[in-house]
């Protein structure tokens, strides 16, 4: 059934997607993937090069499909590093439909709130609930995570899917018209290189391309061990329920939840830094991270010094491309489009709704031969998607991060009404404001490739 026709039968007449912002079509979109079918007709052999956690999600959303997948990882174990990630709901409705419910449930936190807390007070300034809203609107849940054990569940079903992963394999080239690698036959590869170093960004970019801009920022981020937090009645009360708190002041913010079952609280904490990461000394991490939020809500200051260690981590964001795929070879992942966390869609975005959309559109091909063109229905879906992920991003760089004034005042004025449960049509806080809400987590890539698809005529 294609959208105009499922438009069609249900309404008995023909609906032209409006050229305005509206959701009203959205109900067909399910019909869609109801009627859509994910199972490949071409079986593929597909090497996918980086299991890092969108390597692994890829691997899985091909693999499901039919398609025979191989992984090359450059290191010699698996492993993640960082700390936590949050799963919106946009991924889990996608992760949940690739069968990683069961193997996800005994590591994820379902946050009730996020609250937006003044930089020097706590007070909260802006409220987004997520529990049981964003189930009850967008029919999926909203979860937070340690990176490590979400690598473990998607490795785990990547191996029960029969998904081949090869350790301390090292891609240092592709072909990418040809079919070899490594000696070895493939029909198509996925390439998820770290972010800048992409080998096989190389192959798609426009020659002397810039592939990312410094963005003025890095985060540290961090753990701290909830028995601590617990033993502390005036930090306590963070942890009765869990939520995202995010305190944002001038030119900086702290970003704090849950993790591993309850047992540890995770930090991401972000401020301006120009320097040059190779110029970054271990250790001092830990006294320039408190240094940088001195005089912050006390409570906020009491957790920061319980951390114990810490990783400075740069933050970049990248530079839209116009193309992500060349021949057999596409690129995905933060080497195709990496941003700020200040959506946290990186990974889903950030990842999930990519490796699936990929999923959906190499299903379709009839034969090799239409491997470029489902490529370019991928890619046209995609790149405009993820460009403007990054511009929200960048937007929420600004807008959390004014300095006490009048800016600041109009903006936390704007978030009250959520905070006292009034109705409200706009808002300064992106994961509440209604339209950028609707468009972030109701999103399925799923159901955009499936049109684009039907729109090709192919
Ligand atoms: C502070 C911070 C907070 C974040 N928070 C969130 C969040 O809350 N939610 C969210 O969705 N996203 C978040 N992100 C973004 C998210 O972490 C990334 O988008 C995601 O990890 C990228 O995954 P990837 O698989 O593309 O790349 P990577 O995780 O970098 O994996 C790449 C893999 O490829 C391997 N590799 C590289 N080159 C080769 C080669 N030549 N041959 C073989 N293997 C190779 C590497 O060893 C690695 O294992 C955050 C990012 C940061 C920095």
């Amino acid at each position: 059934m294609t959208r105009e026709h499922a438009k069609e039968s249900l309404e008995g007449t023909f609906l032209k997607s409006p050229t305005y912002p509206s959701n009203c079509l959205a109900f067909l979109n399910e019909k869609l993937i109801e009627s859509s079918n994910n199972t490949c007709r071409v079986p593929l052999n597909i090497v996918v090069v980086g299991a890092g956690l969108g390597g692994l999600a890829t691997a899985i959303a091909l693999a499901s499909s039919g398609h025979s997948v191989t992984v090359y990882e450059q290191a010699p174990a698996l492993g993640e590093v960082g700390a936590g990630i949050q799963i919106p709901s946009n991924s889990t409705r996608l992760l949940s439909r690739l069968g990683l419910d069961p193997y996800l449930e005994k590591y994820v936190t379902e946050p009730e709130v996020i609250s937006f807390r003044r930089w020097e007070s706590g007070d909260i300034i802006g409220l987004t609930c997520l529990m049981p809203d964003f189930r009850n609107i967008f029919h999926a849940p909203y979860y937070v995570i340690h990176r490590a054990d979400f690598h473990t569940a998607l490795h785990q079903r990547a191996l029960d899917l029969g998904v081949s992963i090869k350790l301390a394999s090292r891609v240092t080239e592709y072909n990418p018209q040809g079919s070899s690698i490594f000696s070895r036959e493939w029909d198509y590869c996925f390439s998820r290189f770290d972010r800048v170093k992409s080998v096989a960004r190389r192959l798609v970019d426009k020659p002397g391309q810039r592939a990312f801009e410094q963005t003025g920022f890095a985060a540290y981020r961090a753990t701290v061990d909830v028995a601590k937090m617990k033993a502390d009645p005036e930090i306590s009360w963070l942890l009765e329920r869990p939520s995202l708190n995010i305190w944002i002041g001038d030119q900086r913010h702290v970003m704090t939840y849950t993790i591993g079952a309850g047992k540890s609280f995770n930090m991401v904490l972000s401020h301006p830094d120009t320097t040059d990461p190779v110029s970054w000394d271990r250790s001092d991490a830990l006294s320039d991270m408190k240094r940088e939020f001195q005089g912050w809500d006390k409570r906020l200051e009491k957790i920061i010094g319980m951390i114990e260690s810490t990783i400075k981590w740069p933050l970049v964001s990248g530079i839209p491309l116009t193309r992500w795929a060349s021949g057999r070879i596409v690129i995905l992942g933060d080497a195709a489009h990496t941003m700020l966390p200040y959506m946290s869609q990186g990974k889903c975005c950030n990842g999930c709704r990519r490796w699936r959309g990929i999923g959906m559109s190499l299903s379709k091909i009839e034969s090799k031969a239409d491997i470029p063109q489902a490529l370019g229905i991928f890619e046209q879906v995609r790149i405009d998607r993820t460009s403007k992920m990054q511009e929200a991003s960048l937007l929420n760089g600004k807008l959390w991060h004014f300095s006490d004034g009048p800016l600041q005042r109009a903006r936390d004025a704007a978030m009250q009404p959520e905070t006292r449960g009034e109705p409200f049509s706009h808002s300064p806080n992106q994961w509440s404001d209604p339209a950028t809400q609707m468009w972030t987590y109701q999103y399925d890539a799923e159901a955009e490739i499936e049109i684009a698809w039907q729109r090709s005529g192919m």
